[in-house]
């Protein structure tokens, strides 16, 4: 299937009473605040929930108008797609909005305006693009390991499809390698055939800091707007535990995100998260045209060389902005009032229309 013309989509929005406009998106992941600040920015909002699913949107009262669908994937329906563009809808995307409406369908047939840059999504999904954005835009990322005979140190191991979840482990030589592969393919988390798939990077012993990113397109500008960690299991669990007994749980460690702490930098790092900011965002420009449009996440390890290494990244609102609703220690500095993620990118739409420049942060 061909992907969609950019002209159909500003066709589309050329047909929208800008006056009257609704932000939607999944009632999922990071929508609480995209709600709430559109609705302080002047918007209406509408959320597509799986049923069931309604509750904190209507609890919290930040949603005007609920799109019920038997299944979130269902917002590509044609039905509910002709209901948000009656509406004047501008989708905000998110990590759930991506992973339940899917790649291929919003590159293909999901037309409904949205923030952002549509290309840039398949940027983050692919391991090797990802790889290769932040490699060309001089980005300091875990070395990568090409052959498990040759591992020195310890590495991180990371297959597709097990992102943040049971599938990683960490190996210190060939032999520890092959022994947990082994103990994978017998419980069942790995087949045969995802062997080689097998990612392989130095391990970065090192804090976390996850930095959320707003490039404005119509200042040009990479702002930072909040840092989170992660809280994961059993990782975070199991260092609660004393390290004699630790063997005794015969318990791989795993990552699975179960909450995000709020989290400040210490200030002599901040010249280098600007400088990463600043770095991947001139890379994006001219690997995807026109390169990031709104949020976007540097998940990265702070070592005690002070280094920041990045590890992953997001292409569009990561989850751990829901760590700064009510604005964070960063977006304060700029705003001098509570601005969150969600806010901000209203902000940026309103501006688009005030300065009758949608049509450049629109994909
Ligand atoms: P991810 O699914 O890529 O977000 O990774 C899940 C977790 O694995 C991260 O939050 C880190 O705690 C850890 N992690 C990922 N890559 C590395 C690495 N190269 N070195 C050390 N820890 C890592």
């Amino acid at each position: 299937m061909s992907k969609i013309n950019r002209q159909e989509i500003l066709d589309i929005l050329d047909e929208y009473d800008k006056e009257d406009i609704t932000i939607a998106t999944l009632g999922s992941h990071s929508s609480l605040h995209m709600f709430q600040g559109a609705k302080t920015e002047g918007f209406r909002t509408a959320a597509v929930c799986e049923k069931g699913r309604e509750v904190p949107y209507k609890r919290f009262g930040v949603v005007d108008e609920i799109i019920t669908v038997d299944k979130f994937s269902d917002i590509v329906n044609d039905e509910v797609q002709e209901q948000l563009k009656d509406l004047n809808s501008i989708v905000f995307p998110h990590g759930s909005f991506v992973a339940y409406a899917g790649l291929d369908n919003i590159e293909t047939i999901f037309n409904v305006p949205m923030f952002g840059n549509r290309d840039i999504l398949r940027w983050e999904a692919e391991r090797d693009l990802e790889r290769k954005l932040m490699t060309e835009s001089g980005v300091r990322i875990p070395k990568k390991i090409t052959d498990p005979a040759k591992i020195e140190g310890t590495v991180m191991v990371k297959f597709p499809g097990a992102r943040g979840g049971r599938g990683y482990f960490v190996a210190s030589s060939t032999e520890e390698y092959d022994e947990k592969i082994e103990a994978m393919k017998k419980r069942g988390w790995i087949e045969e055939e995802d062997i080689k798939e097998a990612h392989i990077e130095e391990y970065v012993l090192g804090c976390n800091y996850c930095i959320h990113y707003f490039f404005s397109g119509l200042k040009q500008d990479a702002e930072v707007l909040g840092m989170d960690s992660r809280y994961e299991s059993t990782i975070d669990g199991l260092v609660r535990v004393p390290a004699k007994d630790q063997l005794d749980l015969n318990a791989d460690p795993s990552y699975v995100v179960t909450g995000n702490h709020p989290v400040v930098i210490r200030e002599s790092l901040l010249p280098q998260v600007f400088d990463i900011g600043d770095k991947i965002t001139e890379g994006a420009k001219k690997l995807v045209p026109p390169g990031f449009n709104g949020p976007f996440c540097m998940q990265t390890l702070v070592t005690d060389n002070l280094e920041v290494v990045v590890f992953e990244m997001s292409a569009r609102s990561d989850g751990g902005t829901n760590t700064f609703m009510n604005g964070s220690q960063y977006s304060y500095l700029y705003h001098g009032e509570p601005l969150s993620m969600g806010r901000r990118m209203a902000l940026e739409i309103k501006n688009g229309i005030k300065e009758d420049r949608l049509d450049e942060i629109i994909t």
